[in-house]
């Protein structure tokens, strides 16, 4: 069984995701916690995420992806925008603490001209200081594309910051097909030497999830513009490769292409019929 859903919104609520995700086929769906380009947290309906729960279990969903605001920068040079970081991530894991096995990915922030190894030393004490023994939510590392300053755009980056985290089986790694290409890894040509350049350097174990997204810029390009599937420089048959990899395959996919609840509900169906079961 394919597992895939795509990012949704809503202003109804936690379990009107779940209805959406109904809708359109997904068995799986990818959420903010919060405002993606504030800082303020939804102020929070118990009643609606007991309500979610209740409805992820009884549509027997895979996990689902809570995704950290994109303004979460556990590495800045400011003090301050650390600090928010950490404080962010600590109130959304606690929220996660009731919607348990289920994942939190974050990017893992931009370093704004400071060296790498400054920059992995802060998002790893942050990490440190917020993963707790036995708590029920999968924390993922997102591979970036390197626009800017971005911190991730390497498997030896991640690694860095694995590398220091005390609770290591807390920690994933969530692929994006756009950032991968963008990035210079090339899936299209060699899919397989990328899995094998992860699994030496990171480890297959550690990957759990798959933002799958067509790339509007050529390879090495470090842009970060999705494109709908099929329409961008992955082009489907790479993207259907990923899907059926022995080594992915089982993974949740998670659609972040530039279209609304109807246009995933055609790329759910797209690529539901193009798995080989
Ligand atoms: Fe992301
Ligand atoms: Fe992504
Ligand atoms: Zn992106």
């Amino acid at each position: 069984m394919l597992n895939i859903g795509s990012h949704l919104s809503s202003a109804k609520g936690f379990l009107h995701l779940g209805k959406d995700a109904l809708k359109i086929d997904a068995n799986t769906f990818q959420f903010f916690l919060r405002n993606p380009r504030g800082t303020r947290a939804k102020a929070l309906n118990q009643e609606d995420v007991d309500a979610l729960r209740n409805f992820l279990a009884k549509h027997h969903f895979a996990p689902i992806v809570a995704h950290a605001p994109y303004t979460l920068n556990p590495c800045s040079s400011n003090a301050r925008v650390r600090e928010l970081a950490q404080e962010m991530f600590h109130d959304d894991l606690l929220l996660m603490k009731q919607l348990p096995g289920n994942y939190y990915n974050f990017h893992p922030g931009s370093h704004l001209g400071q060296d790498m190894d400054t920059a992995v030393s802060f998002i790893s004490s942050m990490l440190n200081k917020e993963l707790q023994p036995g708590q029920p939510t999968m924390v993922l590392l997102e591979t970036m594309s390197g626009k800017g300053t971005e911190v991730g755009r390497t498997f030896q980056e991640l690694r860095a910051i694995i590398d220091r985290v005390d609770l290591q089986e807390q920690i994933g790694v969530c692929f994006d097909a756009c950032h991968l290409s963008d990035s210079g890894y090339d899936i299209v040509h060699n899919l397989d030497g990328v899995l094998d350049e992860f699994d030496r350097i990171i480890g297959l174990g550690y990957l759990h999830a798959f933002h799958i997204n067509d790339s509007q810029n050529p390879p090495g390009s470090r842009k970060d513009r999705h494109a709908l599937i099929g329409d961008g420089y992955i082009g489907l048959d790479t993207i259907v490769e990923i899907l059926n990899h022995p080594l992915l395959r089982h993974l949740t996919f998670i659609l972040e292409t530039p279209t609304d609840l109807d246009g995933h509900a055609d790329e759910i169906k797209l690529l539901r019929s193009l798995y080989r079961d």
